[in-house]
């Protein structure tokens, strides 16, 4: 067990939120701007089938700030997400939904991670409370946007940043990708 935090005795984890790029595809410095950018990183798929077939709800929340420069249109963000969702459906993986902040550091929106607006979008989208809820990301603005949220966090070092320093509530603390992840998280105690 690589967590220093445990969950709870008997909890029952009902959503997952992934952050998308450095969890599920690989990083690229220029973002991933067309679905032929679209890399998986290794056992992603197997990860989310995995936490798919224990009854766990899968959403996507990113930050897709290459829309508000004007740099990808929302139709080729909708095609990577429509590649994602399609090379999910061989490992039987339904997404609930998937979520995008378009907008700017400087635009001060509510939904950019590491502000919590767009996991509070994937709960009640979802119907999940906080307590049930856990996100997954590679990078500090993941973690914080779940600590103000009220949910639990989980970092991968599959991305680019690395794992948060000092205590954070309802941090878990980090592992080597989303599989590790997702065998901790289904594992029965
Ligand atoms: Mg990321
Ligand atoms: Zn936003």
């Amino acid at each position: 067990m690589e967590l220093g935090v445990r969950l709870p005795r008997h909890y029952r984890l009902e959503l997952v939120v992934l952050d998308r790029d450095g969890v599920l595809n690989r990083n690229l410095d220029r973002g991933v701007r067309q679905s032929s950018d679209w890399v998986w990183l290794p056992g992603a798929r197997a990860a989310a089938n995995c936490l798919f077939a224990h009854d766990i709800r899968l959403m996507v929340a990113t930050n897709q700030a290459n829309i508000g420069r004007g740099i990808m249109t929302t139709e080729q963000l909708a095609a990577i997400h429509g590649r994602m969702v399609d090379e999910l459906r061989p490992a039987h993986v339904r997404l609930t939904d998937v979520l995008h902040c378009p907008h700017l550091p400087d635009d001060r929106c509510f939904c950019r991670k590491p502000e919590p607006g767009l996991v509070h979008a994937a709960m009640r989208a979802s119907g999940v409370d906080a307590e049930r809820t856990l996100l997954i990301g590679d990078q500090m603005s993941d973690i914080a946007a779940a600590g103000a949220a009220g949910c639990w966090s989980l970092h991968v070092r599959s991305g680019r940043g690395g794992p948060p320093t000092g205590p954070r509530p309802r941090y878990l603390g980090s592992v080597a990708n989303l599989l590790t992840a997702a065998r901790i998280l289904t594992a029965t105690s």
